[in-house]
């Protein structure tokens, strides 16, 4: 009953775990291009791989036996006997990375020996050669991939849009592009040039990939241990991002992940990030001898095993370390005045205080038409919503200043919330720069500063790119800002909403913008950071969300324009924050869905107390 599997079955299998997506194959594609010692690689896809994903390099080629052998399964060059598998430097090494593409796509081949006069063309369709004929072609390697996943449906479907695709090529391609500085790539998708990487040294590379403005902030890393030695560089603190995605550790010239490393270099940062800034970049090569690591454990997996991981660990945090040491970015210690919420402290020789003039009226009520215009530049939300807010802060004055069963006081005027008076101001406290607290009917309410900014600025930017009515714009002082092909282009993707929302960023050529103007009252915040937090959150978005593209983007925006300083707000855009906040259609909320503020109630602060 048992009975060998035909091959174009096995096939399919393995090509289950070698190629999971379009990136699975060219990253198999990339690596035979460097083992092949080509100098010069060009990429090219259409519909992110899916439809054609095309390598061309320049290596050694193939005469026409080995290009028919290529496809078969376990037909490698590389490993002759046992004994080279454990001393392995090459990229495959297992002979299926070919066998396993022509298994579940069309493929042409062609390649040609520089000593030979024709070269080998092969058609291979679902592992069925259809077509083997001498051509005239270059010297070195073509190797074509059409309709990935033509004959399994189900891997097809399971791909995401092109664009989360794209990005996984691109992390392919510049994860061998960092470990081979001295060959050439370029990548073209639908026939755009994305990158073009010219031969160069190791430093010029991370700075064609990562934009120039790294250069300033690049450290070398470098120390020589018997057990491994590590090469490189490492991000200065401030140019930490919010999000993952600059983190590369090499090992004898191959890309791997190792979330345990990782901690080694995150923890020489301690205490050095910015706030929320808890992604340094880094680029670290290591090389140590082949038997000392296991990198066979699956072929498309990119962790591996090291012998002495414990000690590879310490001498990578020492060394990143003292990277940073040396160029004085480990500062001397700060004094911590955080603890304190911002309330400005007299010195010695100030001129004595004179008390506050807290104008206090205490029948403001916000939600009153008339009053709106101090504040919020959002035309009020109209009925519901807003009557439930409210009553948060109903009969608040009430309890302190004015109560109506009580018998009028004096000479004052008991007619509440109707008094033409000041815009009203009520007593905000700011802590840290990160919460206002404010008193109300129930209690004390808390609102988280940038969440509120959030919402605030979500549901502006969703109406502007809903309603062709635009928001005032206010010129700011031009920034340009340089962004990857990648990025240029998903920017591109958002160019004409971002124009609809208000803000003024136009090509200037390079993949640099220029930014010019900005949404009337969104906070006043660094481009480049406006910039690579609006992409970093559209790539996290790029995914799984369902929302609609202008949520997605209003959202990406929103959190973008919101920033994350903690400079104190002055008192009048504290009141208008909250009033912003409070004119939302959905203001407890951040436009993600977490709470933007929270009430303690009298009774939990009684209870406190009682405890006491
Ligand atoms: P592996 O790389 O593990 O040997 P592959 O299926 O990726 O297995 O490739 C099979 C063989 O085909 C390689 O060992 C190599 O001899 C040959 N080959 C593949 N791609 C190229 C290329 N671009 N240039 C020259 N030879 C190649
Ligand atoms: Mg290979």
């Amino acid at each position: 009953m048992i009975h060998l599997l035909p091959d174009y079955i096995a096939n399919q299998i393995a090509a289950g775990e070698v190629v999971q997506r379009p990136a699975s194959a060219l990253k198999e594609l990339l690596e035979n291009a460097i083992d092949a010692g080509a100098t010069a690689v060009t990429v090219a896809l259409t519909d992110a791989g899916r439809t054609l994903l095309q390598v061309v390099d320049n290596g050694c080629g193939m005469n026409a036996t080995d290009a028919r052998m290529s496809f078969e399964r376990h037909a490698t060059s590389k490993i002759a006997r046992i004994d080279d598998l454990n001393a392995i430097s090459t990229f495959g090494f297992r002979g299926e990375a070919l066998a396993s593409i022509a298994a579940v796509a069309d493929v042409e081949l062609k390649t040609r020996r520089a000593d030979e006069e024709t070269g080998t063309c092969i058609r291979i369709s679902a592992s069925e050669v259809t077509e083997q004929e001498p051509v005239a072609c270059a010297a070195g390697t073509s190797i074509a991939v059409r309709n990935l996943f033509f004959n399994v449906p189900a891997r097809r479907r399971f791909l995401k849009s092109d664009s989360v695709e794209l990005r996984h090529a691109v992390v392919e391609l510049q994860r061998v592009a960092l470990c081979h500085p001295a060959v050439s790539f370029r990548l073209l998708h639908n026939s755009s040039e994305l990158y073009n990487l010219p031969a160069t040294h190791l430093r010029q590379r991370i700075l064609h990939l990562a934009g120039k403005d790294m250069n300033q902030q690049l450290i070398d890393v470098q120390v020589d241990t018997a057990v491994v030695q590590v090469k490189g560089f490492t991000g200065k603190p401030e140019s930490a991002k919010r999000t993952a995605g600059d983190q590369y550790f090499f090992v004898n010239g191959r890309f791997f992940r190792s979330p345990y490393f990782q901690k080694a270099v995150f923890n020489a940062y301690r205490q050095l990030l910015p706030p929320d800034r808890a992604y340094p970049s880094f680029y670290l090569y290591f090389t140590l001898p082949p038997e000392k690591i296991d990198v066979n454990i699956h072929p498309a997996k990119i962790e591996i095993k090291f012998e002495d991981e414990p000690i590879i660990f310490q001498i990578l945090h020492a060394s990143v370390r003292e990277a940073l040491g040396k160029f004085a970015v480990v500062p001397s210690i700060d004094f911590d005045t955080d603890g304190a919420p911002s309330i400005p402290v007299p010195r010695k020789n100030d001129p004595p205080a004179t008390p506050p003039q807290v104008r206090i009226d205490p029948f403001f009520n916000p939600f009153e038409e008339e009053k709106k215009t101090v504040v919020s530049r959002q035309p009020a939300a109209d009925g519901a919503p807003v009557k439930n807010w409210q009553k948060l802060y109903d009969g608040l004055p009430h309890n302190t200043a004015f109560d109506p069963d009580a018998p009028a006081a004096g000479d004052s005027e008991p007619a509440p919330a109707l008094l033409p008076t000041a815009p009203a101001e009520r007593p905000l406290l700011q802590l840290k720069g990160r919460y206002i607290l404010t008193a109300v009917k129930s209690g004390l309410m808390l609102i988280d500063r940038r969440r509120a900014q959030q919402r605030i600025l979500y549901e502006r930017f969703l109406k502007n790119l809903t309603h062709p009515l635009q928001d005032a714009q206010q010129d700011i002082f031009p920034q340009t800002v340089t962004l990857s092909p990648v990025d240029y282009t998903l920017f591109e993707t958002v160019a004409d909403d971002l124009k609809q929302i208000g803000y003024d960023i136009r090509p200037f050529g390079n993949h640099t913008v220029v930014i010019n103007g900005q949404p009337a009252s969104t906070p006043v915040i660094d481009a480049a950071q406006l910039m690579d937090d609006l992409l970093a959150s559209l790539h996290e978005n790029a995914g799984g969300l369902t929302l609609q593209r202008q949520e997605k983007l209003a959202l990406a925006m929103a959190k973008a324009a919101a920033g994350n300083t903690r400079d104190p707000l002055t008192a009048l855009e504290a009141q208008a924050l909250i009033d912003g906040l409070f004119s939302c259609d959905e203001p407890s909320l951040s436009p993600e869905g977490k709470p933007t503020l929270q009430i303690i109630t009298m009774e939990e602060l009684d209870r406190r107390f009682l405890k006491g």
